[in-house]
């Protein structure tokens, strides 16, 4: 890996956004502020965590990753703000040999696994370890169980952890590196975790990757993570997977959750296929794991409100995974694609009220068994959760749940399930089932959800309902388009106006600047920092198809309309995720805020699109 990519993979855009503009509040799953790129009075600059980019919705109106961010912020290039957010990561400039990097990870993973047996120890301890046995066994944690999740306690002290491990020979700075020790702005370091019950989270395999760590007092947060390192990344992470792997093959079932207890108490009732995602939601890598076990997976998620956002969010992510090329925003759409094809089943475990699945299996193991055994498949529900807020009594509380059920039934391919589920949509809102067979025949598209609000339709193909796969470290069209322009400098002319905001990654988009910039590849490349030079090596040696003249001016054309509608479509998604997060966290004030943002963008959506529209097409 090229220490650009390791560099976007270790850092956090929230946290580094958040260095620069202490004012970066949480706005439902997004971050925002006022812009520090504008004066305004509004916030109108987001942070989007799960595309690791941002935007300014003001007047600006443009965004990028966290390269670009830190380019404009610090006014540097780009060179220099990679050596700015490499140092933050703790990412070696110069270039690794890829054993380097391999033996790096072996050290942590040691180095992680001599603090678990510390704290294991600790915790062992007639008298440091009492309190936190004495809690454990309050939670009805057996002996057996500690000793098997290998649980541990941290000692109330700031430098216990770090003494102990220079005396078995390790380097502060690796203590650092292996997130067990935090750097102090004034120098030295100290403990991460003090005076918490401490969950070692392992891979797969078994190797110690990171720890979970409860607070044992009033301290905040009440949750701790080892914070990302080379070798963890919370997002990456399953906690008990190592110990529920050969469970989830054989019953060809994978049960996921959302605390360490609740794992730790399933498998002491002998529930060993339960895992926990680390944080509300599960991940597209997370759901990447369990898929090579089994393709049945069951969420199992805590009634409340929170819980049920969650497990709509977890529902989303899973669909990212399951179908690489299409993420609805619809999200139970996305599932039943999956479950299209790759003939599997996803069910959603529905928890009593106020419940926990670690309160649920001690109180009656027979219980979650039996919750287990009838949680209903998606589409089901998805009825049910629709359903329960529609008065169906009521004629227009009937009309919403078919328009919002009747796509989803479109996505389901198989004729007998779909025949069943439209049967059950037509017994629900008592209307005749041919008028609504032939609705369906009549949709061809995937449900958007419908939102309140004046909001200006655009024309079919500038919908997002479908958006492009999450950021991930490399974007092949972009890079595509930018070879064509590096081999065929007759293209030249059909690409200069083109807006730099089209490539998404920094690096892409550099290179795009600097042959805007430049006449020919040499002095291209002396207006290019010298970091992005592997990457120009790798667009200019890209073999491309045999291509005569009017064959390239084709495919650059069909390239740059797919940029635009790529861009146009996240555009388009990321507000309607603000729309979407205000309408179910925010104050009515902030709703009319962003619906006052979503209108300027739609204005400058259309725009665009008639420009584009108004193009001759080839
Ligand atoms: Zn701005």
């Amino acid at each position: 890996m090229g220490v650009i990519d390791e560099t976007k993979q270790r850092v956090d855009i929230v946290e580094i956004v958040s260095d620069y503009v202490p004012g970066l509040k949480k706005a439902g799953r997004n971050f925002k502020a006022l812009c520090p790129f504008h004066p305004e009075r509004v916030p109108s600059f987001y942070v989007f965590p799960e595309r690791q980019s941002w935007h300014c919705f003001g007047a600006c109106g443009t965004g990028g990753d966290v390269f670009s961010f830190v380019m404009r912020k610090e006014a540097v290039d780009f060179g220099e703000a990679l050596r700015i957010l490499a140092q933050k990561a703790g990412v070696s400039l110069t270039p690794k040999q890829p054993d380097e990097s391999q033996r790096e990870a072996e050290r942590l993973k040691e180095i992680n696994e001599a603090a678990a047996e510390y704290y294991h120890h600790l915790l062992l301890h007639p008298s440091a370890g009492e309190g936190t046995r004495n809690y454990l066994a309050q939670r009805g944690i057996s002996d057996k169980t500690i000793e098997e999740f290998q649980l541990g306690f941290s000692p109330d002290s700031w430098e216990a952890l770090r003494e102990q491990l220079m005396k078995k020979g390790y380097q502060e700075d690796e203590l650092v590196a292996a997130g067990l020790l935090v750097e102090k702005e004034q120098g030295g370091t100290y403990d991460r975790f003090r005076n918490r019950l401490m969950f070692p989270i392992r891979d797969i395999a078994g190797m110690v990757l990171g720890f979970g760590a409860r607070a044992l007092d009033d301290s905040l947060p009440k949750y701790l993570n080892s914070p990302q390192t080379l070798i963890f990344d919370k997002s990456g992470a399953l906690y008990g997977i190592d110990r529920a792997k050969s469970a989830i093959r054989k019953q060809n079932l994978a049960v996921v959750v959302e605390g360490y207890m609740d794992v730790i108490v399933a498998h002491q009732y002998g529930f060993n296929n339960v895992v926990a995602s680390l944080g509300t939601a599960l991940t597209e890598r997370q759901v990447g794991i369990i898929k090579r076990l089994t393709k049945s997976l069951a969420l199992a998620l805590d009634a409340d409100a929170a819980g049920e956002m969650a497990t709509l969010r977890g529902i989303e992510v899973a669909s990212h995974t399951f179908d690489q090329k299409v993420v609805p925003l619809l999200t139970s759409a996305g599932l039943v694609k999956y479950e299209n094809s790759l003939d599997a089943e996803i069910r959603v475990m529905v928890l009593p009220p106020g419940k926990d699945p670690d309160d649920i299996i001690k109180e009656s193991p027979e219980e979650w068994g039996r919750l287990l055994e009838e949680a209903p498949p998606v589409v089901d529900y998805t009825f049910d959760l629709i359903v329960s807020k529609l008065d169906l009594t009521k004629l227009k509380d009937k009309s919403s749940a078919v328009d919002q059920l009747l796509p989803l039934i479109a996505e389901i391919k198989h004729p007998v399930r779909q025949a069943h589920y439209l049967q059950k949509l037509a017994r629900l809102v008592a209307i005749d089932e041919q008028n609504l067979a032939s609705a369906l025949s009549r949709l061809k598209r995937p449900a958007k959800l419908k939102r309140e609000g004046e909001i200006v339709q655009l024309e079919e193909s500038c919908r997002p309902s479908t958006l492009i796969p999450l950021l991930s470290s490399s974007d092949p069209l972009a890079q595509y388009c930018l070879s064509l322009l590096v081999h065929y400098p007759q293209l030249r002319s059909h690409a200069t106006e083109l807006s730099a905001d089209l490539f998404p990654h920094s690096e892409d988009r550099q290179i795009f600047l600097a042959w805007r910039n430049a006449t020919d590849l040499d002095s291209m490349r002396q207006g290019l920092d010298a970091t992005l030079e592997e990457h120009l090596d790798a667009l200019s040696t890209k073999a491309l198809p045999p291509l005569n003249e009017e064959e390239q001016e084709h495919a650059l054309r069909e390239c740059l309309y797919r940029l635009q509608e790529r861009w146009l479509k996240d555009l388009k998604a990321k507000e309607e995720w603000l729309i979407s997060d205000v309408q179910s966290e925010g104050s009515a004030t902030e709703l009319e805020e962003i619906q006052q943002l979503a209108v300027r963008l739609n204005t400058q959506l259309r725009e665009v699109f008639l420009q584009r529209k108004g193009k001759p097409k080839r």
